[in-house]
Parts: C-alpha cells; sequence; structure tokens
C-alpha cells in the first residue's frame, strides 16, 4: 500500500477545504471499496479524508420525500421505516448486496462511487482504458460475461456494480454535493456517465466535490415496488442482471411505473423505452414483455454475454407480472 496521510472531517466545508489542500486526497467513506483498491494498488489516494462523521441522518422533506445523509450507512437506510413503507424497492435492493458486515461499514455516498467490478481492472497486467486512459480495454476481446449490453463503447464496456443505485434511477433521485463553489444538487440521470472515450471519467462530479446527501422525491407509486437481482450465488455476488420496478394500476391500465436495470450498463440504466410502452397500456404479461422487448432493442452484447439480453427481459417482464399480481 502507498503511504496516506488521514484526516477526519467534522463538516463539510472543511472536508472540501482540506480535500482541495491536500494532493492527490480521496475521501474516504466506510473503506468497503477504497481500501481494496489501495491494497490492489489500483487506487494510490496521498491522503484520505474521513467523511463518516459527516451528515448521517435520515429525514423526511416539507415535499414528502426523503433526505438521506451521504454517511447513512446501507444497513440503516434499508431498516429505516420509511424506506421500507414508501420505497420498498430500495430497502431490497441494499440488502440484496454484498454482506450485513459491509453493509454495516458502507455509506451511502461511498456505494454511489464504488467502481466497476471488471476483473481486468483490478490485474494491473491487463490493458485498461478506465485505470490507464489510452491503454486498450483487454475485455472487449476477453472474458466478458459480467459486461455490458446497454450503452458501452469499444473503449470500455465495464458495468457499475451497486444495486442501490438501480432503486435511486428509477426514483430520480438527487444528489446533492458540496464543492469549492459551494453546493450544487445533480440529478441522478446525470450522476454517473457512459464510459464514450473517456470511461476514466465516471461521474459529473467536479475534482473535489463531496456527495453530501441524497433526496428521493416524493413517489406514491413506489410503495408497490421491488427489487429483483439475478446472479450466479444466492449471496455475496454482483447483479448479472438487476430490476428494480414500482407499478401503479387502474382498472387493468398502467397508470404509472417506474423502471431500472443493474448489471446492464456503465451506469444504472434507467429503463424509458419500456415505461413509455407500458403508461396506459393494459398491465398483462404480453404487454410487459413487449415493453422489455423494446428497452433491449439497442442491446449490444458481447461474445460471453449473450444470455444477458433475454435473462433482461424475462426479469422485467417477471417483476412487472408479479407486482401487477399484488395490485390485482
Ligand atoms: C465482498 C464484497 C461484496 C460486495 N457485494 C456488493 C453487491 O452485491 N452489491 C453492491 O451494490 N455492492 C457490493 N459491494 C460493494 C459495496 O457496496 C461498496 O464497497 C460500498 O457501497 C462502498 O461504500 P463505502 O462507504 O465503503 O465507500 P468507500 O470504499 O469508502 O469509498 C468508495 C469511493 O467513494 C468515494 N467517497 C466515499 N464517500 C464519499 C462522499 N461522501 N463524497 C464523495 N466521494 C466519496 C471514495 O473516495 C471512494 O472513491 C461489495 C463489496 C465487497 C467488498
Ligand atoms: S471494460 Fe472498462 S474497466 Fe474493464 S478493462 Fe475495459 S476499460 Fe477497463
Amino acid at each position: 500500500m502507498t503511504p496516506f496521510t488521514y484526516t477526519r472531517a467534522d463538516h463539510p466545508a472543511q472536508a472540501v477545504d482540506v480535500a482541495q489542500a491536500l494532493a492527490g486526497a480521496k475521501y474516504l467513506g466506510g473503506g468497503t471499496n477504497l481500501i481494496d483498491l489501495m491494497r490492489e494498488t489500483i487506487e494510490r489516494p496521498a491522503a484520505l479524508v474521513d467523511v463518516t462523521a459527516l451528515d448521517d441522518t435520515i429525514t423526511e422533506t416539507d415535499e414528502g420525500g426523503l433526505r438521506i445523509g451521504a454517511a447513512a450507512k446501507n444497513t440503516a437506510l434499508a431498516a429505516h421505516p420509511l424506506v421500507r413503507r414508501r420505497y420498498p424497492m430500495l430497502s431490497r435492493a441494499i440488502v440484496a448486496g454484498a454482506s450485513a458486515q459491509i453493509r454495516n461499514m458502507a455509506t451511502v455516498g461511498g456505494n454511489l462511487l464504488q467502481r466497476t467490478r471488471c476483473a481486468y481492472f483490478y490485474d494491473d497486467a491487463s490493458r485498461c482504458n478506465k485505470r490507464e486512459p489510452g491503454a486498450g480495454c483487454d475485455a472487449v476481446e476477453g472474458f466478458n460475461r459480467i459486461h455490458a449490453i446497454l450503452g458501452a463503447s469499444l473503449d470500455c464496456v465495464a458495468t457499475h456494480p451497486s444495486d442501490m443505485c438501480v432503486p435511486l434511477a428509477a426514483l430520480d433521485a438527487i444528489v446533492h454535493v458540496h464543492g469549492t463553489t459551494g453546493p450544487r444538487a445533480i440529478p441522478f440521470a446525470d450522476f454517473h456517465l457512459l464510459p464514450g472515450e473517456t470511461p476514466e471519467i465516471e461521474t459529473a462530479l467536479a475534482p473535489g466535490e463531496l456527495i453530501t446527501a441524497i433526496e428521493l422525491p416524493a413517489a406514491p407509486v413506489a410503495a408497490q415496488s421491488t427489487y429483483r437481482k439475478v446472479r450466479d450465488r444466492a449471496s455475496y455476488a454482483f447483479a448479472l442482471v438487476s430490476v428494480a420496478a414500482a407499478l401503479d394500476i387502474e382498472d387493468g391500465t398502467v397508470t404509472d411505473v417506474r423502471l431500472a436495470l443493474g448489471g446492464v450498463a456503465h451506469k444504472p440504466w434507467r429503463a424509458a423505452k419500456a415505461e413509455a410502452a407500458l403508461r396506459g397500456r393494459p398491465a398483462t404479461h404480453d404487454a410487459f414483455l413487449a415493453a422489455a422487448e423494446a428497452e433491449l432493442s439497442d442491446a449490444a452484447p458481447l461474445r460471453d454475454n449473450a444470455f444477458k439480453v433475454p435473462l433482461a427481459k424475462r426479469t422485467i417482464a417477471a417483476v412487472l407480472s408479479s407486482l401487477a399480481g399484488d395490485a390485482a
């Protein structure tokens, strides 16, 4: 591990100032991803600014949503009664991730910024544009079973590994950040980026910007929501495909729907085409399957991951059918 300094922040502006003053600084959440990467020397920060003593509260907003401090632990968010009641897909997604011990350590801010699980990214004998811009990507022609089927580029075919971020995409969450010019808010859809020609730039964060909170807007449809994760093992495995879905039905017709996919793209994938295909349509299994077909129509699978296309379609249709059954 490369030597580093350690500072504990007790205020967002102080954290930003300290990070600004220390060259090569990174914020430290629970450390469940960053410390692993430092051990492998994939990340080599010269300074860590510990932000776990910052806001970890979960409070109702005046508009009927929730504001979640970035230092809130994944376990606390999943277990919060208002999250379980109003946004069950979020609670289920968090519990589907990692292990209880890791969820007890991991923070909401760190979860958003966890790095891909592409094996070539972790192996510094391999070519990886994300690690070393311009080096090439060994995954494109390599073993790419877990990689992206939507929105990838020839420069990077990695997926975003987070479960929690999939419902956040479906819920139109807002990411509150604090930088050297003060606070600003970033819509979740704009927060994570597709790889394009610069896969090393993964988010809309400016250098040194700190995530301070996540806001969930009020979303009555989310009370009827769920998360399903398809993976190689029943626990301790990342998603091959996952689906966060919320569904509202009146007189057999879809009146509102939220849908997002995990394990398929460089960012949590909002299934906007499927949502558009469903609003105002009959809530039937055939309509759910047709919407899934529409969403996956642009899929571009690699040598080893073509199975993800039918898997995603079937999982979308199954999850929506199950929610429709609950609503009936
Ligand atoms: C064995 C194992 C299995 C796992 N399985 C899953 C899984 O199935 N599903 C899943 O979703 N996740 C899984 N994870 C990943 C886990 O969810 C992440 O490691 C965790 O969410 C990261 O949170 P953290 O607080 O520990 O972040 P850290 O490791 O502390 O930080 C991660 C990144 O975020 C940055 N950061 C942290 N806080 C802030 C902030 N407030 N503002 C700006 N930057 C910040 C850090 O600088 C760093 O770059 C697994 C991890 C392990 C080790
Ligand atoms: S897919 Fe992305 S992370 Fe994986 S080797 Fe290629 S550039 Fe690196």
